[in-house]
């Protein structure tokens, strides 16, 4: 059997990859290890970058729902005096589990505007961004193959031949979207250098008895950090004792309990386990995103702890990213260099996300000095202009990519822009292709066929100067006014 594309792993970074792909005509096939979608807590929010993908594919109103489901199950935990809970605030996070307040922020920061209804989502689960990315890829009609794990390949200059098990699949491309311990990348010969684990950590949604002593939110001890809530249940853990000995051992109730009581000091009693996983601070990422006809995109291109909520949504750029230049590659009209744009404007994001977490790290360590630079940061973060730059830096909105070009706007994420037709720009990017946007200025250019890019021509009252727009369908800039329109779509549409 021959494909396009073979993924291996359909966690978020697979399921989005997977979809891009097939939103562009290629024939891909998944093959995922698990019989069923993994139901583990993982990820608890999206930061906007991801909403603003889903969106720009017209999964708007899933992500609505998803949000709405999980901000009534946190609505019904709540005191019955506690007001109501409004809309989700811009973000919700914290660094080194100082939380940030989400009403000290500048909301007039030029990075946060344009956003449009993306802006509004951000309290969507990891369980649910899967089920949403299960239903498009069967929408799409995507082959997935659960209960199939790789074992194996051999790449040559034409393609690969994957292994699992007793079956073989010939693909001309494989990308190992198969999490941190990705056999891809490691059977590829992937480099993979980083810094070694010293914590262990532990999430779980339990029941317990004697957990009245926990407080709320994350918390600071002499032993170590433990967050408690805001689902029912729901506890994290963080020892400064070392990895974990057997990451796949069995997470059993006596481990849970000696964990959370040892962080605590609170005699908390757990009776059931309804989900739980560990984790560590390992950190690591591999220096190309490609050899040959084999990628890696998501976890299994880069690993760290899970602090500042980075993991999922660098997963699901990654896919973006990748998506359409490997289609493009594929249906044959790339520029030469397209796809290896996807290691350089990935990989330095990748390395910001493994330097922010292990900052983390060395911030909650147990030792006096950590502890005073604590408090130094604990003061700093309480400022409106830190708290702004923090949501900068969680909510993702200053993700920028260096492209080509003097325009300010080149290389950042498009805003939604109101138009003069009563659509909005991301209405315009639902299958795939890119957009020139005619606002009526545009200099005379190439003609790219239109498989390529969709060209729109209309008005835009919000922006009386700006004579056009050029959006990869990724949803990035590629041009916005001044020269250098054919010049950007050769570079990116092979025009
Ligand atoms: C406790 C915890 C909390 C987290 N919190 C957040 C958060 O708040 N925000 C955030 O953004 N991120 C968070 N993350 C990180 C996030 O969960 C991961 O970054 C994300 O799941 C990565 O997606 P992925 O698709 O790259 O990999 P994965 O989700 O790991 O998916 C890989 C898939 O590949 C499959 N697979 C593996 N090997 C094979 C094989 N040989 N053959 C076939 N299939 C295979 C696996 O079964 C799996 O389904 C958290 C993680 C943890 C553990």
């Amino acid at each position: 059997m021959t494909y396009d594309v073979i993924i291996s792993g359909a966690g978020p970074c697979g399921l989005m990859l997977a979809c891009e792909l097939r939103l562009r005509g290629v024939n891909v096939l998944v093959v995922e290890r698990l019989a069923e979608p993994d139901m583990t807590i993982k990820a608890g929010a999206i930061n906007i970058p991801t909403a603003e993908a889903f969106y720009r594919r017209g999964l708007l109103p899933h992500l609505t729902a998803a949000q709405e489901e999980s901000l009534s199950m946190f609505r019904s935990t709540l005191p019955k005096n506690a007001g109501k809970v409004r809309t989700p605030p811009k973000f919700a996070g914290h660094f080194a589990a100082l939380w940030l307040d989400s009403e000290n922020f500048d909301h007039d920061d030029p990075a946060f505007h344009g956003r449009g209804p993306a802006g509004e989502i951000g309290f969507v689960v990891q369980q649910q961004v899967e089920a949403i990315l299960g239903a498009w890829a069967n929408d799409l009609g995507v082959e997935i193959r659960r209960g199939v794990t790789l074992t194996g390949f051999d790449a040559d200059d034409a393609g690969v031949t994957v292994h699992a098990g007793d079956q073989v699949f010939r693909g001309d491309w494989l990308v190992g979207c198969d999490g941190g311990r990705s056999t891809v990348r490691k059977l590829a010969g992937f480099d993979f250098p980083g810094t070694d684990p010293e914590i262990t950590g532990h999430q779980a949604i339990v029941t317990m008895a004697g957990h009245e002593g926990l407080s709320r939110g994350w918390n600071t001890t002499p032993t170590g950090i433990y967050a408690f809530g805001p689902q029912p249940g729901r506890i994290l853990t963080v020892e400064f004792d070392g990895p974990p000995v057997d990451r796949d051992a069995e997470i059993t109730v006596e481990e849970l309990e000696n964990s959370i009581r040892a962080v605590s000091g609170v005699d908390v009693r757990i009776t059931g386990i309804q989900s739980a996983t560990r984790f560590t601070d390992n950190a690591r990422q591999a220096n190309t995103y490609r050899i040959g006809r084999v990628l890696v995109a998501g976890d299994a291109a880069h690993v760290h702890s899970p602090f500042g909520g980075q993991g999922l949504n660098l997963s699901v750029g990654d896919a973006m990213n990748l998506g359409w230049k490997l289609a493009a590659t594929i249906n044959g009209w790339a520029p030469e260099t397209l796809l290896d744009t996807y290691t350089t404007e990935r990989h330095p994001l990748g390395e910001w996300v493994l330097d922010w977490t292990r900052a983390q790290i060395a911030l909650m360590r147990l030792d006096g000095h950590a502890r005073a630079l604590r408090k130094v940061i604990k003061e700093v973060i309480a400022t409106k202009d830190a708290t702004t730059y923090f949501a900068k830096k969680i909510s993702g909105v200053w993700h920028h990519y260096d492209l080509p070009g003097d325009h300010p706007l080149i290389g950042r994420s498009a805003s939604d822009l109101a138009l003069a037709d009563g659509t909005a720009l991301a209405d315009h990017l639902h299958d795939g292709r890119g957009l020139l946007l005619d606002l009526g200025d545009l200099p005379s250019h190439a003609v790219v066929p239109a498989d390529r890019l969709n060209v729109v021509s209309t008005k835009c009252a919000d922006e009386p100067d700006l004579p056009g727009l050029l959006v990869r369908p990724d949803g990035v800039v590629a041009w916005a006014g001044g020269d250098g329109l054919d010049g950007a779509l050769r570079t990116w549409f092979g025009a």
